[in-house]
């Protein structure tokens, strides 16, 4: 409704002082978004008349598009209680104000890739809502990986919680940090099999064939 979000802005503006209208445009459109779960996407411009520019002008204005971010997660354990891990690094995520896990797949065994001396893993798919732009919820999903005692020896090496982005939207992105749809996630049934279960119907944007269509299609090999 139209008339309580212009209600609900004029009582963000009350509560806050802002030095910046850069400032104004995200906290409003962030906070929208949080306050009113039917908005998906909110396109705002805050226009202030009388700026400090000694020029004549009508005002300055800036202009912001924020939204809901679809994220698919890998996740997986094979140190300690691996559920409980699991179940841990869920909750973790979701008690993030601006993350929502609105999926889970089931768990599966899996025997180790890469380093195969290791215990056996178990492995699920999530999706999660989020305002995080890729490296925020990046950073995210590391601060929770510390905090459940994740100790990085050895590459591919046993791990109390492994927490991945395998689809953010139909993003294609690659930085020396983050890949994105995550590499490799094509051959990898561990991937695939719980990824289906939630996410069948999604296609992956290089591929551009479903997770449905990669998953039988390696599940064949
Ligand atoms: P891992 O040991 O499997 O957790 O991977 C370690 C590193 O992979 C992280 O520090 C990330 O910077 C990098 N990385 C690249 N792409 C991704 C992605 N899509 N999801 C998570 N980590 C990624």
């Amino acid at each position: 409704n139209y008339g309580e979000v212009c209600y609900y802005i004029k009582e963000l503006m009350e509560k806050h002082t802002f030095q910046l209208i850069e400032t104004v445009a995200d906290v409003l459109a962030r906070e929208i978004l949080l306050k009113f779960p039917l908005v998906q996407k909110i396109a705002l411009e805050v226009k202030k008349p009388n700026a400090p520019i000694m020029l004549p002008f009508e005002y300055v204005s800036v202009a912001v598009e924020r939204q809901w971010h679809n994220v698919y997660v890998g996740i997986g354990s094979n140190m300690g209680n691996r559920e409980a891990n699991i179940g841990n690094a869920v909750k973790m995520l979701n008690e993030q104000r601006d993350c929502i896990v609105t999926k889970a797949s089931g768990l599966y065994t899996t025997a180790p890739y890469g380093y195969t001396d290791q215990p056996e893993f178990l492995n699920g798919a999530l999706c999660v809502k989020t305002l995080q732009s890729p490296e925020q919820f990046l950073r995210t999903l590391h601060s929770i990986e510390q905090q459940l005692g994740r100790e990085r020896t050895i590459h591919w090496g046993p791990r109390t919680i492994d927490l991945d982005i395998l689809l953010y939207d139909d993003i294609v992105m690659s930085t020396e940090t983050l890949t994105i749809p995550h590499i490799d996630m094509e051959n990898r049934l561990f991937v695939l099999k719980p990824l289906d279960e939630i996410a069948g119907f999604m296609r992956h944007p290089i591929l551009n064939k479903t997770i449905h269509q990669l998953y039988t299609q390696l599940e064949e090999k």
